[in-house]
């Protein structure tokens, strides 16, 4: 008898004789190991949408959209390297003790902030929470932050060509 007929066989007549052939997985799956790296869960309660994950991930997995002020987290880009779960400032991020991957079992995670709007131009540009995180770090009120970076670009830009003038016509009267 040819070798590999022999393991086949066995299988057939383990099956005739009502034996399993696979004991374990997928009817008992095994316990994962200690340090397994899982599919990542962020908590939205915890998360208040800095982004420093959507900075960190090597893959472009976790994607903090700033102009809907949300997080989004795709897991078939994932590579669960988790430098996201350390660098949330909050400890919103944990990896799940799950390793049988499945799209449908594990959708793409979109956490939705609260927009902070710029007072001058309406864009979104922030979470509210992130905001509010900062003032609370600081202990008072920030009024600067209520603009968005394009807005503080241009008054620092116009700021700046005043000052050129200025300067230019102090020059001229000399
Ligand atoms: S585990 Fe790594 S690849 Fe996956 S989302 Fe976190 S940082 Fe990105
Ligand atoms: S680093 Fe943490 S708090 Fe910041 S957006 Fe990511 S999950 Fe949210």
């Amino acid at each position: 008898m040819p070798g590999s007929l022999a393991p086949r066989l066995t299988a057939y007549r383990e099956a005739a004789e009502g034996r399993a052939t696979i004991r374990q997985y997928p009817y008992q799956p095994l316990p994962p190991p200690p340090r397994l790296r899982g599919v990542i869960q962020i908590d939205p309660e915890k998360c208040i949408g800095c982004g420093a994950c959507a900075t960190a991930c090597p893959a472009k997995t976790l994607v903090f959209d700033r102009e809907r002020a949300r997080l989004v987290y795709s897991v078939t880009r994932c590579i669960f390297c988790l430098l996201c779960v350390e660098t949330c400032p909050k400890g919103a991020i944990t990896s799940l003790r799950e390793y049988e991957i499945l799209v449908e079992k594990t959708p793409t995670q979109v956490v939705k902030h609260e927009p902070a709007r710029c007072i001058k131009c309406g864009r979104v540009y922030a979470s509210k929470k992130l905001l509010e995180e900062v003032e609370k770090r600081v202990k008072r009120k920030l009024p600067h932050l209520k603009t968005c970076p394009l807005c503080k670009l241009e008054q620092a830009a116009m700021i700046t060509a005043m000052r050129v003038l200025r300067a230019r016509q102090a020059y001229r009267k000399r």
